[in-house]
């Protein structure tokens, strides 16, 4: 992941020419691109895959007893999806996305890319069932891949009418689909069903050669982002989520804002966060990063 942030970033910055590239691209993924000196910046860190786990459900109740502001992507159709919903519609300062599960690069061959994807796999002969099925799929039309993404929408916010919460989902990012996100076609039809409805779009950026920021802002979708900085839980065993965390803090102070992803399930990420936020630092949530 680190490494197709930094072929991104290596594309993007007309610095490339100088130093060691791995380093410079560390030092400006921290220090931040296009500074404005004026006012600070802000850090938005989105935590995914909530409902996979018990694991994820449980970190989501720690997460809500500190209040943390946070955006909390959920994956539908998984085993904790409506519990997880139950929390946050009284969790005060999170908002909720659609965590969007897309089809990974060599997913024929992986098999823990098979099984984190989705809990029931559709192959391309099935029949899409919404009740079992929430991926999209590469071989999926675009019209197929926004009944998908709708359906998987109108579940999660039927269950929010349901219990009377005031929450939506307020938009989408993807889990895996670093196969998927490379097809202008379907990216297409996603981004322009998300500017019809009023849906933050955030390219995850599982891959450099993802398309889903770049056609979402082509065709004039104002609510796009993507992932400008690091997966926090990359490697927690050789940097801890907090030690990443303190770096950005002088990119922020020099005017930059940053879109950082972890994962709901992850322990260290999620103790790291409540620690880095008692410490009286801010965060933002996805609808502030505009
Ligand atoms: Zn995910």
């Amino acid at each position: 992941m680190i490494k197709n942030l930094e072929k991104k970033l290596k594309k993007r910055s007309p610095l490339r020419k100088f130093g060691a590239m791995v380093s410079l691209v560390t030092t400006l993924m921290f220090s931040g691109i296009g500074a404005n000196a004026t006012e600070p910046g802000k850090m938005c860190i989105v935590l995914d895959d909530a409902g996979s786990t018990l694991r994820s459900y449980e970190n989501l109740k720690k997460l809500k007893k500190q209040n943390v502001p946070l955006t909390i992507a959920v994956m539908p159709n998984s085993p904790y999806d409506l519990n997880s919903l139950d929390e946050l519609t009284n969790y005060d300062n999170a908002e909720i996305l659609l965590h969007q599960q897309m089809e990974p690069q060599r997913f024929n061959d992986c098999s823990w890319l098979q099984k984190g994807l989705e809990l029931t796999l559709r192959n391309k002969k099935q029949e899409y069932n919404p009740k079992i099925h929430a991926a999209i799929y590469s071989w999926d039309t675009p019209e197929m891949a926004v009944k998908i993404l709708g359906n998987n929408i109108e579940k999660l916010n039927d269950y929010l009418i349901n219990i009377n919460s005031d929450k939506r989902i307020l938009g989408f990012n993807n889990h895996m689909g670093s196969e998927v996100t490379r097809h202008p076609d379907i990216m297409t039809a996603l981004a322009e069903y998300a500017k019809k409805n009023n849906l933050y779009v955030l390219d995850s950026l599982t891959t450099s050669d993802s398309v889903l920021h770049d056609i979402s802002k082509k065709i004039g979708h104002s609510n796009t982002f993507e992932r400008n900085g690091l997966f926090l839980d990359n490697n927690v065993k050789k940097t801890r989520p907090l030690e990443f965390l303190e770096k950005y803090k002088v990119g922020i102070e020099n005017g930059n804002s940053y879109i950082l992803i972890g994962h709901i399930d992850n322990d260290v990420t999620v103790n790291d966060i409540i620690i880095f936020y008692n410490n009286g630092n801010k965060l933002s949530r996805l609808s502030e990063m505009k």
